[in-house]
């Protein structure tokens, strides 16, 4: 079993207040076009696809499946170096996006492109949490 992975802060700016308020309760959100319903990810203020203004918040299934994967070895970063191997990802949501995290839980050589997987939530100690993934047994 990997070793547990440093819980950093994130940065959090006016566009992504909620998104991580959110994660204290365990909730992934994604911002969703009221006029054209594209899923937006990163969170921001208008639809990349029509340009809409309106958009609002919507809480994602938390689940989804490995799209592509790395595993790294080396880190010069002081507790990562201690978290060695661990596994960097990009999980495609069922909802569409696909984002950058890290796929805990199981062996580095376990994971493989399309294994299912959902969302667990590590807690920074700051009033947020880190999303991360492992895999999905009930899939
Ligand atoms: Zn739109």
């Amino acid at each position: 079993m990997s070793s547990t992975l440093p819980t950093p802060a994130p940065a959090i700016s006016p566009e992504t207040e909620e998104f991580w308020a959110a994660t204290a309760r365990g909730k992934l959100l994604l911002r969703r076009c009221d006029d054209c319903q594209t899923i937006i990810w990163y969170p921001r203020p208008f639809c990349p696809a029509c340009g809409s203004l309106k958009t609002s918040w919507t809480e994602a299934s938390g689940r989804g499946s490995v799209y592509t994967f790395t595993v790294v070895h080396r880190s010069g970063i002081p507790g990562y170096r201690d978290a060695l191997p661990y596994v960097v990802a990009y999980v495609e949501l069922a909802e569409g996006p696909r984002v950058l995290t890290n796929i805990v839980d199981c062996e580095p050589d376990q994971v493989r492109v399309g294994m299912p997987v959902r969302v667990v939530f590590h807690d920074t100690g700051e009033g947020n949490a880190l999303f991360r993934f492992r895999p999905d047994e009930d899939a």
